[in-house]
C-alpha cells in the first residue's frame, strides 16, 4: 500500500511531515508520488489564505486521484474539527494536532490495514528519503517543541496547537542517533546526518514543561552526537538573552552551530509591538542583535516582519523601516498583515483601522527593496573567506549548490567545468573558498 504526503506552512509542519513519512515507511507503506493509495495533507491555518489553499488541495486531490484516501491533519484540520467546518469536504480521515502523533496507527485502524511487509529505510523509488530535498542532502529536521503560550494578537497558533510541550533532550538525541544509524548502512546514498535542524513553534518555551533548556539541548547535542552542523529553523526573540549570547560566544570556535539566526521580530515600532503583544521593545531587540553581531559579524541574522498591522501609521512603519535599516538583520521575509478569524486582532479590528491594501503594498515593497540591498551587501562581505560548506543535491548548469557555515547558498563548479574544483558528493562537508559574487550569487571552490 502506498502513500504520499504534502505539508503547508512552517518548518515545524515540515518536520512533522518528515516524521510522518518516516513512521509510514517503517510501518510498511511505500512512498508513491504519482498514484498513492493514501494522500496525507499536513495543513496550515496561519492565515485565512492558508486554510483556503488546504481546501483547494483537498478538492484537487479528490479530482485527480478519486480512489485515494485523503487524510488531513495539522492546524486547519484542528480548526475545522473545533468549528465543525469539514463535513462538506471530501476527507476520509481528519486528525487534529493533539492526535497527530498517532496518525499512522489511526490510518491503519480506520482503513483496516494490517500486517504490511516491513519496509526498511533505504534505497528504491518507494522510499520517501529519495524524494526529500532536506534528507537527501543530509539535513534532518527535528521538532523539539510544540504549542505556544504567547498569544500574540495576530496569531491563531496557541488556539490550535495548545500550550507548550517539549521533547526531552534524551529522546531528541535518540531520534538523531537512530536516524544516523539507519543512514550509516546506506552511506553510498549520501544520507548521513550532516546537519540537524531543530524546529519549534516557540523556542522560548522549550523545556518549560520538562525543566530542560535550549542551551542544554545544544550542549548535549555537541557532546553526545557527532552531527557536524547544528542549526535552528528559527530562534524566537525571547530566546536571545545574555545567557544565550555568551554561550554562542563560547561555542563559536567549535564551528558546529550554524551561524544563522532567524529571529522573527514582526515589527520595529514599539506601538505596533505592543498591539501585537510581543512583550519586547525595539530598543531591547536592537541591543541583543548588535551583541550577537559583534561576536560574529558573519552570522546571518534574518527576520519575519509584518507590514500593515492594525493602526500602523506612516510613522509606525517608518520606525520599522529604520529599525531594520540600522539593525544587523540582513535578510527579511516581509508579510502583509491579513486578519485571521478568531484571533485577538480579529476583535481589535472593530476599534482600530487597518491600513489599505495600497498602503500595505507600498510598505511591503519598501521593505523588500531594503532587504534585497542588505542581503546583497551581506553576501559581498563573504568574499575571499573560507567556510566549512555542506553540499546539497541541487545542481544547475555544471554548478552544485551548497550552504556556507552561515546558511548562505553558494555554487561550486562540478568536475570538468573548472580545473581547480572537484566534485563533492551531495551531503558532504568541505572547506570552500568564496571567490566570486556574480548576478546575486556567490561562487566558490573547494580548498
Ligand atoms: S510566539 Fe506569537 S506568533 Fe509565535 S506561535 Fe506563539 S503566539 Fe504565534
Amino acid at each position: 500500500m502506498s502513500f504520499f504526503s504534502y505539508s503547508f506552512g512552517c518548518r515545524v509542519n515540515e518536520a512533522e511531515k518528515e516524521e510522518i513519512d518516516c513512521k509510514m515507511s517503517l510501518n510498511g507503506f511505500r512512498f508513491d508520488k504519482n498514484k498513492p493509495d493514501i494522500f496525507i495533507i499536513n495543513s496550515c491555518s496561519v492565515t485565512n489564505k492558508a486554510e483556503r489553499e488546504a481546501r483547494q488541495l483537498i478538492y484537487q486531490t479528490k479530482k485527480k486521484l478519486p480512489e485515494a484516501k485523503i487524510v488531513v491533519t495539522g492546524c486547519s484540520a484542528t480548526y475545522w474539527l473545533k468549528n465543525n467546518l469539514y463535513k462538506d469536504l471530501p476527507i476520509d480521515i481528519i486528525i487534529d494536532n493533539v492526535n497527530k502523533e498517532y496518525l499512522v496507527d489511526l490510518i491503519k485502524k480506520r482503513l483496516n490495514i494490517e500486517n504490511l511487509a516491513s519496509f526498511h529505510l533505504g534505497g528504491g523509488s518507494g522510499n520517501f528519503q529519495n524524494q526529500n530535498k532536506f534528507i537527501d542532502s543530509g539535513r534532518l529536521m527535528v521538532k523539539i517543541q510544540d504549542g505556544c503560550q504567547r498569544y500574540c494578537s495576530f496569531c491563531i497558533v496557541p488556539y490550535l496547537r495548545g500550550m507548550p510541550k517539549s521533547e526531552r533532550i534524551k529522546s531528541i538525541l535518540s531520534r538523531i542517533s537512530s536516524y544516523a544509524k539507519a543512514s550509516e548502512d546506506k552511506k553510498n546514498l549520501g544520507r548521513e546526518v550532516k546537519e540537524v535542524i531543530f524546529t519549534a513553534i516557540n523556542t522560548e518555551a522549550f523545556g518549560y514543561d520538562t525543566g530542560e533548556t535550549l542551551i542544554q539541548l545544544i550542549q548535549q547535542t555537541l557532546t553526545d552526537s557527532t552531527v557536524p552542523r547544528i542549526s535552528f529553523g528559527s530562534i524566537h526573540p525571547w530566546s536571545i538573552n545574555n545567557e544565550f549570547i555568551n554561550y554562542y560566544k563560547n561555542i563559536l570556535p567549535l564551528k558546529r552551530l550554524v551561524n544563522f539566526f532567524h529571529v522573527p521580530i514582526q515589527s520595529g515600532s514599539n506601538k505596533i509591538l505592543n498591539l501585537m503583544k510581543r512583550g519586547y521593545t525595539r530598543e531591547e531587540m536592537m541591543e541583543k542583535l548588535h551583541k550577537l553581531h559583534k561576536i560574529n559579524p558573519l552570522a546571518l541574522i534574518a527576520t519575519d516582519v509584518i507590514v500593515g498591522f492594525l493602526d500602523e501609521t506612516d510613522k509606525d512603519f517608518q520606525d520599522t523601516y529604520n529599525f531594520l535599516k540600522e539593525s544587523p538583520i540582513d535578510k527579511f521575509h516581509v508579510f502583509r498583515f491579513s486578519k485571521r478569524t478568531k484571533t485577538a486582532a480579529d476583535y481589535m479590528e472593530k476599534r482600530l483601522n487597518e491600513p489599505s491594501v495600497a498602503e500595505k503594498t507600498k510598505r511591503a515593497a519598501a521593505l523588500i527593496k531594503l532587504g534585497k540591498k542588505k542581503y546583497f551587501q551581506f553576501k559581498q562581505k563573504n568574499i575571499n573567506r573560507v567556510s566549512l560548506t555542506l553540499f546539497l543535491q541541487r545542481s544547475e548548469e555544471g554548478f552544485r549548490e551548497a550552504l556556507l557555515d552561515n546558511q548562505l547558498p553558494i555554487w561550486i563548479a562540478d568536475k570538468g567545468r573548472s580545473a581547480t574544483s572537484e566534485v563533492a558528493e551531495t551531503g558532504k562537508i568541505k572547506n570552500v573558498k568564496i571567490i566570486e559574487f556574480k548576478k546575486g550569487r556567490l561562487f566558490g571552490k573547494i580548498v
